[in-house]
Formats: structure tokens, sequence, C-alpha cells
């Protein structure tokens, strides 16, 4: 049965190859003083800085620059981009990146009013905005997060060994636009591109595998986890396919703008596991939930017998005649297997940096969130963790 909930998604999407075009219709709205914000350089290398900054100019608006946001943004930067913000009496903040630009943004826009330190009151207590926020906009260049379309956030701070997501409740949080042109996303290096595709895979895999009930979202979920799958195998032989990407960057949008999840329970213990093996490793996001993921569902697998075998009858195409549920169940967990294999993702977490000897520090860092078949207790955390060294 459906759950009570309220849906609203303001962010306007821009899709296609002439969409950051609409940067000229969008900027307009905001007041003058921008602040580019961007990663490492790959966007000085791919030319969509200089577009970006064309236009930003054409538009008379009085521009600063946080650069250098690395991937999994730490707590140190955000307080560096509060400065710059702050100085610069930003009115709007204009992310052109990945998930870690477009998080930083987010956080760089509740945090530059904020009285409080931003880490302790959104990052531990989980606390809501109640100072003025700054708008953002985001120009997305790497696929899978979905933060172009949501109000998440996820920082990291390296010296409490801590990478926590908060998902803001108030949707003025999403970016007022994002403009999502499929061509970016092909200078991505492959380790990139494959570790998108499991992001995107498992945001739906973790509102997918939660509940009994008959739930509109599950058939929407399986759909695109069918797609993503279909276009991935194109994109891993032919990167440069743009129908494949295209369709990628899409999928990576609903996977995680909140429709599926509506009404619905949600598990999302792999992030959690992922993001606490990140904190120890700073490893790649996708590669850190590829590489507890087996572990995790093998595990869960018995306390949600029916929802394995319709994943593995409904996404994977298994035969269920003549088998028990497990045999079934079990099928749609190997197909997965192969599928991830294929692609080359990391598959343990000793190859990301995990020691046997972090596996208690990440044990405890793993948050517990109980909407999943079985709520983990520690000794199990400990057990998939060590699973997952393998
Ligand atoms: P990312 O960390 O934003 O980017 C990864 C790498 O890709 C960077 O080194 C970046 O280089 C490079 N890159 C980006 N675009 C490129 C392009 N077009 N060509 C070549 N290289 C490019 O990756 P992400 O997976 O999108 O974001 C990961 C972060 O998002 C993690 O912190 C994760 O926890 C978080 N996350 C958030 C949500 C959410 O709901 N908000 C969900 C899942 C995960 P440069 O730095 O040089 O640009
Ligand atoms: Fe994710």
């Amino acid at each position: 049965m459906l759950g009570n909930f309220s849906y609203c998604n303001p962010t306007k999407l821009y899709f296609g190859e002439d969409s950051l075009d609409n940067l000229n219709i969008e900027l307009p709205k905001y007041g003058k003083n921008v602040i580019l914000i961007y990663g490492g350089g790959s966007i000085k290398k791919n030319g969509i800085y200089d577009e970006v900054v064309e236009i930003l100019k054409k538009n008379g608006k009085n521009v600063a620059e946080i650069s250098g946001v690395m991937p999994n943004p730490t707590v140190d930067k955000l307080y560096e981009g509060i400065e710059t913000a702050r100085n610069h009496n930003a009115d709007f903040l204009l992310a052109v990146g990945g998930g870690s630009v477009c998080d930083y943004a987010k956080a760089v826009s509740v945090s530059v009013n904020c009285k409080e330190d931003p880490w302790e009151k959104y990052y531990i207590r989980f606390e809501e905005p109640d100072c003025e926020t700054l708008p953002v906009g985001c120009v997305l260049t790497m696929v899978g997060t979905g933060s172009e379309m949501n109000a998440g956030s996820v920082i990291t701070n390296h010296k409490t060994k801590q990478k926590i997501g908060h998902v803001f409740a108030d949707e003025n949080i999403m970016p007022k636009f994002a403009v999502l042109n499929p061509k970016y996303t092909l200078t991505l290096p492959h380790y990139q591109m494959v570790s998108g595709i499991y992001d995107i895979f498992n945001h739906i895999c973790e509102q997918y595998f939660s509940g009994e009930d008959d739930n509109t979202s599950d058939y929407i979920s399986e759909g695109l986890m069918r797609s993503v799958i279909y276009s991935s195998r194109i994109a891993n032989k032919d990167p440069q396919n743009y129908e494949a990407r295209s369709n990628i960057m899409w999928t990576a949008t609903w996977a995680l703008n909140t429709l599926v999840s509506r009404g619905k329970s949600t598990d999302w213990m792999v992030h959690m596991l992922g993001q606490s093996v990140g904190a120890y490793t700073d490893a790649t996001h996708g590669m850190t939930l590829a590489a507890v993921s087996l572990p995790y569902y093998r595990h869960i697998l018995p306390y949600g017998l029916q929802k394995f075998k319709r994943f593995a009858v409904n996404v994977w195409d298994v035969d269920p005649s003549g088998k028990t549920d497990e045999q079934v169940a079990e099928e749609g967990l190997q197909a997965m297997e192969n599928w991830m294999n294929e692609l080359g993702l990391v598959m343990n977490i000793s190859q990301l940096g995990a020691t046997e000897d972090m596996i208690e520090g990440i044990a405890d860092g793993t948050l517990i969130m109980p909407g999943g078949y079985k709520v983990l207790e520690h000794d199990e955390i400990v057990e998939i963790l060590k699973e997952s060294l393998r």
C-alpha cells in the first residue's frame, strides 16, 4: 500500500546537445554576484569552462571562483568555500562538474548564512537550514549521483573519518535548474563512467529492495534498471555512443530525483557501508558501492526472498520454471555479478585500499538505516565488510 506522501521537484532540466544555451534564460533570474564552482580541472581541458565563462560574461555577471572541489568534497573545502561566498557577497552558485561539485554547492548554499558550524548542524545533527540559503544551478559533467535534481549533499571529514550525506527535506535546496548535455560526459575516463553507472543502478536497488507491498515505484524501478543495464553494455564497448550515454544520463536523474521512493520504504545500507569505506579510503563513490553490494545482498536475501526472486525474473530475465525461490533469487544476483564484472567494476574493498585492521572502524562509522529487509547488527556489518575484503 502506498503510504502518505508529498511530491514536489522544482528543478528545471535542460537536456541535450544545445542545452548550455539555456543558461542565457536562467542566469538573468538571479543576482549579479555569481560563484563558479568546479573541480580539479577537467572542465578546462574539455572546453566546458570557456563556454560557461563566455555566457557568464555575456550576461554581465561579476564572477568569483571556487576551484579544486575534490571527489568526495571535504569539510575543510566547505569552510574555504563559505569564506569565498561571503567575501564575494554571492547571489548565485553555479556548479559545473559531477556529483561532488553539485553536492558541495548545496553545502555552501545552506552554510553561507549559517551561524553555527555547518558540519555539526547539517551532517551530524541532520538539521534543516533556518537561515537564508543561496540558489544553486548546475551544469552536469559526470553522470551517476542524481545530485542535479535532488537535495542530497555528501561531505567527508577526514579528521573524524566520517563521510555523511544529508538529504535536505526542503526542496528549495535542490538546484533551481540543471543543464544535462550527454556530450559533456564523453570525456569521462572509463573508470568514472562505469562507477557512475553502478551508482545509478544501486540508487534504484536501494529504493527497490524494501517493502513487500505492491507499489507503482517498483515497476518504474525495474524499467530504469533494465534501461541502465542495456545502455551500459553498449557504452562499455562503445563509450562514444551518444544514444547509450544520453539514456544513461537521463536514467541517472530519474534514479534519484525522489520519484521512485514516494510512498514506499527504502533501504540505503549499501550507501551507508560504501560511504564508511569511502571515509577510510577516499575511494571513488560508485566503486565503494560495487565492492560491498554482493556480500550485502547475499546476506539479506533470505529476509527479502520474494523481492529478490522478482528482481531475478523481471530485471535479469531468469526463467523460474522448475526452480526453487532460492535458486531463482540467487541466479538473479549471479546475473548481476556477471554484469558488474563485464563492466570492470571493483568487486572488493581491498582493491580500494581497505585493510583488515580498518574493518572495526568502518563498521563503527556505518550508519544503520532501518528500511531494508534486515536491520543489521554490528556483527553482521563486520561480517559483510570482511566478506567484501575478498
Ligand atoms: P565526482 O567526484 O563529481 O567526479 C569524479 C571525477 O570525474 C573527478 O575527478 C572529475 O574531475 C572527473 N570528471 C567529471 N566530469 C568529467 C568529464 N566530463 N570528463 C573528464 N573527467 C570528468 O563524481 P560523482 O560520482 O558524480 O560524485 C561523487 C560524490 O557524490 C561523492 O561524494 C558521493 O558520495 C556523492 N553522491 C551524492 C549523491 C546525492 O544524492 N547527492 C548520491 C550519490 C553520491 P575534475 O575534478 O577534474 O572535474
Ligand atoms: Fe550514490
